[in-house]
């Protein structure tokens, strides 16, 4: 196989909590992904910012506020060693990125994973001024300008380490948008070595893919053309083009926006379970207006976690005994996973006891840990409104019975940072102090202070029920609940996310959320069907004992959910599909670009020029319905006849299609051929409709012509179409 390596670029890295870089799901992929890179061999190099005072440590005040604390990250004290980055003779490697005028230094760190290095970039560096020293310290900050030096640092100064260290990696990966102007700072390399443009810009494009994360628009980076003019205004000219053209490609809403940036410079993008990338199309649709939802060009690679990460010590211990031998390399095969089965029901519910009187210990939580109760409900993660914390308190008197009752008692235990700068986010920390002193709570909810890679490891590992209850669809993946799936952790979450591929009817709980409700209505309900989840089912099946005490009806749907979900939902499934979906066509894609001078990405360059500066005088002039399908019974194959103009364009450079609506989400396409030339330029399409029952009169039948190329990556390549 050709050489294919990768270079993965993302804002944040979780590798391990003594090296706090990141403040959330994305980092913990991240880290993740790299570990699992690592542990399959793929030759990837991580590329980050080294925060200096990292993401802050959380301290809740005996008011609920709270505090944030900002300890200097020491490199030292890192489980993986982080050694500076030197050069040949042993000094340290130095990078210069134009930041608003000035010259800014940023020196880097290496953390090596076997064939993974992760590099991470600082501007603490003595020849920079006091301000730029501080400009990594920390994570997201809320100053725009911080914001944008850190994401020209990244993107930019990310790609010049890279040259500067001779690494030329195949296929770019962009983790989320933050990274996005590595694409600008690789076309302005090519621009530097003569390459104009247009073909740059395509070869870049060939070699370069886009991960999305964020659901809602709002959530996306977004820049002020007058910030962005401030940035790069001695930095546009570079790139071989006019500013304009450069704007071009992130402008969005009369501002820029890295991920409209990331999405015009990949070839492939793709979002993070199914549903984020049905909901992803949806959100890209207002930036291809002439493309129906179905084929905006998204895919979706379903997150994962890293197994070696994330499982407790005597779980792995009986996997060991029990699964064969080799099962640690084999966590993306069901079959490996089939032997949980066949573990004896005490010995699973032991190991999960074990654990759990562990996550009691680690945070000397005032719970019995003998194994016969409370049921204890982890709530965990990033304090965001949208995951809505407080939804299990929506009605406080009926969980206070339910979590008071006597024989059959249940604890709540939360944890989770909010961003500093998100208000709503803290008040919900300090809504969930107050209402665990409330008399009929007490003892009964709890929330851990500083939430981290090491609490969610205790938590994920030794809660019996993990809840989630997002808005949905707001949670794009959520990768928490897979972490306590592979434990023998109960999920509990609206259907939302990796947890629509994920619930089987066996394996858990979900609560269908009908996202298309009204906020406040979507909550009654859906915290409606928590209680009556909880009431009816959950506590009722923990508490059902048999012999020995144990409860067998539990522990075999424990077995069931490590059975379902481990073999999927983990990073070395993950990792394999992006190898094999996205990483290796994707080489290829640019290496065939870049071959013999860049001749392809000229050639798809000129063509996509010569396209669109045509296009205007493309029209569907005539459509004629030929078939009568009410005088066929139950056929409803019908045929289509439709004029079509292409000016100059050559008439097998477009595919048409008669385009209709399923009556349900979906569309169908029938293809139409060119049977005959009118005029010049002008041809008659011919086709007719798949062999479905639809109701042609009904189903809104529009014809579409759209650019094609064998050298496009999608079939939407150039977001452009026709209609008529
Ligand atoms: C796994 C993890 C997350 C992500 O949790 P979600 O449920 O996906 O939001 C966030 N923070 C930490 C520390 C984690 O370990």
């Amino acid at each position: 196989m050709q050489s294919c390596e990768i270079a993965y670029f993302s804002a944040e890295f979780g590798l391990d909590e003594s090296l706090p870089i990141y403040s959330g799901g994305l980092g913990i992929l991240a880290g993740d992904h790299i570990k699992a890179a690592a542990d399959l061999n793929v030759t990837l190099t991580g590329v980050g910012i080294f925060y200096g005072n990292g993401y802050f440590r959380q301290r809740i005040d005996e008011d609920g506020a709270q505090q944030h604390l900002y300890p200097a990250v020491d490199p030292e004290a890192s489980v993986y060693p982080v050694r500076p980055v030197r050069d040949d003779n042993g000094r340290p490697i130095v990078i210069a990125v134009p930041l608003g005028g000035r010259k800014v230094h940023a020196k880097a760190w290496s953390v090596r994973l076997g064939s993974v290095t992760l590099y991470l970039l600082s501007t603490d560096v003595e020849s920079n001024g006091e301000a730029d020293r501080r400009l990594t310290d920390t994570l997201y900050p809320g100053d725009h300008d911080i914001r944008i030096c850190q994401e020209m640092l990244l993107g930019i100064g990310g790609t010049r380490l890279l040259e500067a260290l001779g690494i030329r990696p195949d296929v770019w990966h962009m983790n989320e948008g933050h990274c996005a102007f590595l694409t600008l700072e690789r076309i302005r390399m090519l621009s530097a070595e003569g390459v104009p443009f247009e073909t740059a810009l395509e070869a870049v494009k060939a070699s370069t893919v886009f991960t999305t994360h964020t659901p809602v628009p709002a959530g996306h980076d977004v820049f002020s053309i007058d910030q962005m003019d401030r940035y790069f205004g001695d930095y546009y000219w570079q790139l071989g083009t006019d500013r304009e053209r450069i704007l071009s490609l992130g402008r969005a809403d009369g501002a820029f926006n890295m991920t409209r940036l990331a999405v015009s410079t990949s070839s492939r993008v793709n979002g993070v379970s199914k549903l984020h990338g049905d909901v992803t199309r949806e959100l890209f649709r207002r930036w291809m207006p002439h493309i129906p939802k179905p084929d905006v060009p998204v895919d979706s690679v379903t997150n994962g976690i890293h197994i070696g990460t994330w499982l407790a010590a005597g779980m792995k211990e009986l996997f060991d005994r029990y699964l064969q031998s080799d099962w640690t390399v084999r966590t993306a095969d069901p079959e490996t996973w089939r032997a949980v089965r066949d573990i004896p029901h005490q010995e699973l519910w032991a190991a999960h006891q074990q654990a759990k009187a562990s996550l009691i210990a680690a945070f000397g939580l005032p719970l019995d840990a003998s194994g016969e109760g409370p049921l204890v409900i982890g709530f965990a993660r990033r304090f965001a409104t949208y995951k809505r914390a407080l939804l299990i308190f929506s009605d406080p008197d009926r969980l206070a019975r339910l979590l008071g009752d006597a024989r059959r008692p249940v604890c709540l235990v939360f944890s989770g940072k909010a961003h500093p700068a998100d208000g709503p986010g803290q008040e919900l920390i300090r809504r969930i102090v107050h209402l665990s002193r409330e008399e009929r709570f007490k003892g009964r909810v709890h929330l851990i202070e500083n939430y981290a890679m090491d609490r969610a490891k205790k938590l994920v590992q030794g809660v019996d029920v993990w809840l989630n209850t997002p808005t949905k669809p707001m949670e794009a993946s959520g990768t928490s609940g897979q972490k306590a799936a592979l434990n023998g952790v109960l999920n509990c979450s609206v259907l939302d996310g990796w947890w629509v591929e994920g619930y089987n009817g066996r394996n858990g709980w979900a609560i269908e959320s009908a996202a298309d409700a009204d906020a406040e209505l979507q909550a009654a309900r859906d915290s409606e069907a928590l209680y009556r989840l909880l009431e009816e089912e959950i506590v009722p099946l923990y508490y059902k004992r048999g012999e020995r005490k144990l409860p067998m009806d539990w522990v075999n749907l424990m077995k069931e959910s490590i059975c379902s979900l481990a073999p999927v939902f983990n990073t070395h499934r993950m990792v394999d599909e992006y190898r094999n979906r996205v990483y290796i066509p994707a080489s290829a894609r640019g290496k065939r670009f870049a071959a013999d001078g860049f001749e392809v990405a000229s050639r798809v360059a000129a063509y996509k020029q010569f396209i669109r500066s045509q296009w205007p005088g493309v029209h569907v002039r005539k459509v004629d319905l030929l078939a009568d399908n009410s005088s066929r019974i139950g056929l409803n194959k019908s045929a289509f006849r439709a004029e079509i103009g292409l000016g100059a364009i050559w008439h097998k450079d477009v595919r048409v299609e008669a385009v209709g609506s399923d009556g349900r989400q979906g569309i169908w396409k029938a293809r139409l051929d060119p049977v005959q030339q009118l005029a010049k330029g002008v041809y008659v399409y011919e086709g007719s409709s798949p062999d479905v029952a639809i109701d042609i009169w009904k189903a809104n039948v529009n014809v579409r012509v759209t650019p094609v190329s064998p050298d496009f990556a999608n079939e939407f390549e150039m977001e452009l179409s026709a209609w008529g």
